[in-house]
C-alpha cells in the first residue's frame, strides 16, 4: 500500500479532532481523547504534557474539566456553524483567552539532506494555561486557513448545526453541498416528515413498512433504509 502523504494524514487528523469536538458537545463524552488529540496538534506529548496544564496542576480532574468547559465549547461550535450568530462575541473571547495561553519552545531539528520531508525545526508546548488551550489553538489555526489563506469555509471548518428545529446537536460536514444539515438520519427523517401533508405522511409510512417488511422477510433481520431521501449532507 502506498504511504500516506503528509497532507492526507493531516486531513484525517483534523477530521478526528472536529469529530471529537462535535461528539464532546453533543454527548459530553470523549473529552480526554479530544484533549490528547489537540495536545498532539500543538506538538505536545500526550499525557505527559496534559499534566502541565494549569487547571490540572491546580487539582482539577479531566471529568470536572469536561463539565466545566462544555458550554463554552458549545458556544464556540455554534459560532463556527453560524458565523453570523450572537455566539460570535463570547466564542471569540473564549478562543482568545485559551488559544493564547500556550508558550512554545523552539529548537532546530536534525535536518536530513537526503529526506526532502525532513523538518527544519521542532516546536512543543512549554507552558499550557488550560486543558482546552490546545483545542482552541487548533480552531484558530483552521480559522486562519480560511481568513488568511482564503480556503473555503466549510473545507476547513466542517461544522454544521442540525437543521431540525429544537435538536441543537452538531455534525461534521463530510462534503459540503448547499441544503439542510442534520445530526443523524433520524433528525433528517423527522424534518422531512414534518413538512409532509397528512396524506403524504400516510403514503410514506405505507411504503416504508412495505420496504422494511420485504427486507425482514428476505434477510430475517431488519435493515432500515430511508427511502426517497435526496443525497445531501447526511
Ligand atoms: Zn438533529
Amino acid at each position: 500500500m502506498a504511504k500516506k502523504s503528509k497532507a492526507k494524514k493531516r486531513y484525517e487528523w483534523e477530521r478526528r479532532i472536529w469529530a471529537g469536538l462535535v461528539g464532546y458537545v453533543n454527548t459530553g463524552e470523549g473529552f480526554e481523547r479530544l484533549a490528547i488529540d489537540s495536545l498532539n496538534w500543538i506538538g505536545g506529548d500526550a499525557e505527559a504534557d496534559l499534566e502541565q496544564s494549569e487547571d490540572i496542576k491546580a487539582g482539577a480532574t479531566l471529568e470536572t474539566l469536561a463539565v466545566r468547559y462544555r458550554e463554552n465549547v458549545r458556544t464556540l461550535l455554534t459560532w463556527l456553524a453560524r458565523p453570523d450568530s450572537r455566539a460570535a462575541g463570547p466564542a471569540c473571547a473564549f478562543l482568545m483567552q485559551h488559544g493564547n495561553s500556550i508558550r512554545y519552545e523552539w529548537q532546530q531539528a536534525a535536518f536530513d539532506p537526503k529526506d526532502k520531508d525532513s523538518p527544519l525545526m521542532s516546536e512543543w508546548p512549554q507552558w499550557i494555561g488550560s486543558v482546552v488551550a490546545p483545542l482552541c489553538r487548533f480552531v484558530k489555526d483552521q480559522i486562519d486557513r480560511h481568513d488568511v489563506d482564503g480556503e473555503p469555509l466549510r473545507d476547513v471548518i466542517p461544522i454544521g448545526l442540525c437543521d431540525r428545529e429544537g435538536c441543537g446537536k452538531f455534525r461534521v460536514i463530510q462534503l459540503y453541498r448547499p441544503g439542510h444539515i442534520f445530526c443523524s438520519n433520524l433528525c433528517k427523517a423527522t424534518f422531512h416528515q414534518s413538512r409532509k401533508t397528512k396524506k403524504a405522511k400516510a403514503e410514506y409510512m405505507r411504503e416504508y413498512r412495505a420496504v422494511t417488511e420485504a427486507k425482514t422477510a428476505k434477510t430475517g433481520r431488519l435493515i432500515v433504509r430511508h427511502k426517497g431521501g435526496k443525497r445531501g449532507n447526511v
